[in-house]
């Protein structure tokens, strides 16, 4: 809507419809369709296709009276750049229609967007309860941070429902979990998951980044709030930071509020990449979903694997979960190689020749890496057993090169 303040003098556009498309068709739009054009003003300034990089810090105001319909809500536009900027507001409407959410808060990386919610939602004396295969810098924040402000995490198993519902008390404010999770690729059971959670009337996040919304949109299943790191597939070409929450806009009025205090905003340079990169989004994903699938079947029936875990396999536990609630399994393989030490291993990924060595995943490039060197490095023996990091696990995030060419490569470094 802040687009109705724009006034072009060369194309007579003072009032751009808000959508490129009307309300009911973005209802039944497909998912390419939402990702080339939802929440982009029909026409805009010099009649551009794309939107132009807004760089203002902060944003005029006529006269006084016009301050003041801002502030009673009668105008919908920008104030100062640390709440909000065109660029963001474009990718945050794309954002929300993507997960079928009312409301998407763009943040300068996932890990900001976790830190903004949760320190809007919880006080001293909450607690939470979080299962324990996810991302460890969202681990070490609940246990080692919010620990400081006298908020209590509960780490439960991975899919221990019985255990979850065991941990939950009357201070209990959230249960967490990612699905599927990193590098374990588990799939939670949504159904169960939010079943749980409003029975004993706690809100529920789902981190959503390994499998995007176009592979499962935990919104529709009932999910409070969906969490991405914006910097995987979403962006797409490893060339950005973004995180986002997704969630109804009155439970999440208080984040938007504190994200204007917090500041972990982002530069309309950086939202004219996101914006950019989810142009492609579905399409990608496509990709990425065929590249793993594929690769996942490779490693399995390779002689020299001993396990893959990658929910397309039949073989993984959460196969059959997966297989009911997503349309696709991602590019992120995780394997073991067979009688291998942790330096037998690093020589596999040292002759590939296609993916790079990089912590990440979800961009068009392929990147592998040994988790028990990239992120472990520095845990002992004994947390490492516990997070299940095995000296001998690669993690490989195909991206959307030919298959042929990335088994061929596995395939001869695996042979070295
Ligand atoms: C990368 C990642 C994050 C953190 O996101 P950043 O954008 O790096 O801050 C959180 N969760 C998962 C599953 C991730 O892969």
């Amino acid at each position: 809507m802040e687009n109705s303040t724009i006034v072009n003098k060369h194309s007579n556009v003072s009032r751009p419809s808000l959508e490129t498309l009307p309300e009911h068709a973005v209802q039944r739009a497909g998912l390419s369709t939402t990702s080339v054009h939802a929440g982009e003003a029909r026409r805009k300034p010099s009649d551009a296709i794309t939107d132009s990089i807004c760089c203002s810090s902060t944003f005029t105001f006529e006269s006084t009276q016009s301050i003041i319909d801002y502030i009673e809500q009668k105008q919908d536009r920008e104030e100062y750049g640390r709440y909000g900027n065109p660029n963001e507001k474009v990718v945050e409407r794309k954002l929300a229609a993507l997960d079928g959410a009312e409301e998407a808060i763009i943040y300068s990386s996932g890990m900001a967007a976790i830190v903004g919610l949760l320190m809007a939602k919880l006080g001293s004396g909450d607690e939470i309860v979080i299962f324990d295969q996810c991302y460890h810098r969202s681990r070490e924040f609940c246990s080692k941070h919010l620990s400081r402000f006298g908020i209590v995490t509960h780490q439960i198993e991975t899919g221990d429902f019985r255990a979850m519902d065991a941990a939950i008390n009357s201070h209990t404010k959230l249960l967490i979990s990612e699905s599927p999770t990193n590098p374990h690729l588990s799939v939670i059971d949504l159904e169960q998951f939010v079943a749980l959670g409003k029975s004993r009337k706690v809100e529920t996040l789902i981190d959503a980044t390994l499998a995007t919304p176009y592979n499962i949109r935990p919104i529709e299943y009932g999910v409070d709030y969906v969490w991405h790191s914006a910097t995987k597939y979403m962006g797409g070409h490893n060339d950005l930071l973004a995180g986002v929450i997704c969630g109804s806009k009155g439970k999440l009025e208080e984040v938007r509020k504190l994200r204007g205090i917090l500041g972990g905003i982002n530069s309309p340079h950086n939202m004219y990449l996101l914006e950019r990169g989810l142009k492609t989004f579905a399409l990608r994903m496509e990709r990425h979903n065929d590249n793993g699938q594929r690769m996942a079947d490779f490693l399995e029936n390779h002689p020299r694997i001993e396990k893959v875990f990658y929910p397309g396999l039949k073989s993984h536990p959460s196969h059959e979960t997966a297989k009911r609630t997503m349309k696709g399994f991602g590019g992120l393989i995780t394997f073991l190689v067979r009688n291998a030490d942790w330096k037998q291993t690093a020589a596999i990924i040292d002759a590939c020749t296609i993916p790079k060595i990089a912590p990440s995943l979800g961009g068009v490039e392929s990147l592998i890496e040994q988790p028990f060197v990239m992120s472990y490095f520095d845990y002992s023996p004994e947390d490492r057993k516990r997070f299940g990091i095995a000296d001998n696990m690669i993690r490989i995030s195909c991206g959307i090169e030919d298959s042929e060419d990335l088994i061929a490569d596995l395939k001869q470094a695996l042979d070295v």
